[in-house]
């Protein structure tokens, strides 16, 4: 009886019960950076508002739609210790990182089914802290089908820490935008024809 009321509610809600959802890996990026206390210090932006949360829900109005009472301190919260991650500085500490996460949300993979289908999900002992395991499952997920972490990173720009995911084929991006990278390549620029300009004098 227990099993067969157990699959209508999974055919009801579309997916297993109290199954944690990994968060849009772009709904995270911007998460990280537009309320990660870092990003906005080293960004220059710590003073000005925090975006609105609709502008997270207009991009994934289906992934926000479980999240409907997020407050920016819980946006906050989560984007400080999620940004760690993307600045982690080897594989160890990224690992490192993510493990703290999952002790945080106390997340844990458990097999559930529906009907012959049975497969893995993760749930979370921590319903204050669904977002954060939600943002979390995103990255594990992410290095399950890429294990490289250093495709998780922050921005080399002189002024930016933006967290990026890597998805280019060669894994050589540096910076969070085209316009971090443009900056870069024309101080760079000015660099080097300040030195030749100076070596001639
Ligand atoms: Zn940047």
């Amino acid at each position: 009886m227990g099993v067969k009321r157990y699959v209508e509610v999974v055919s009801m809600s579309g997916r297993f019960p109290g199954e944690v959802r990994p968060m849009p890996l772009h709904s995270l990026v911007d998460l990280v950076n537009d309320w990660g206390e870092v990003p906005r210090v080293i960004g220059g932006t710590a003073d000005r508002p925090y975006p609105s949360v609709d502008s997270l829900r207009e991009r994934d109005p289906e992934f926000w739609a479980d999240f409907p009472g997020t407050d920016e301190a819980t946006l906050i919260e989560t984007a400080n210790l999620i940004h760690p991650v993307f600045a982690a500085e080897s594989g160890m500490q990224c690992a490192q990182r993510l493990n703290d996460l999952v002790a945080l949300s106390q997340l844990q993979p458990a097999l559930s089914s529906r009907d012959w289908s049975v497969r893995e999900v993760w749930h979370s002992a921590r319903p204050d802290r669904a977002l954060l395991a939600s943002a979390t499952l995103a990255l594990i997920e992410q290095l399950r089908d890429e294990p490289d972490a250093s495709r998780l990173g922050t921005c080399a720009c002189d002024t930016c820490v933006d967290a990026y995911v890597d998805m280019s084929p060669g894994g050589r991006r540096a910076y969070c935008s085209v316009t971090c990278q443009n900056r870069a390549r024309a101080r760079t620029y000015r660099a080097n024809r300040k030195a030749s300009t100076s070596g001639a004098d």
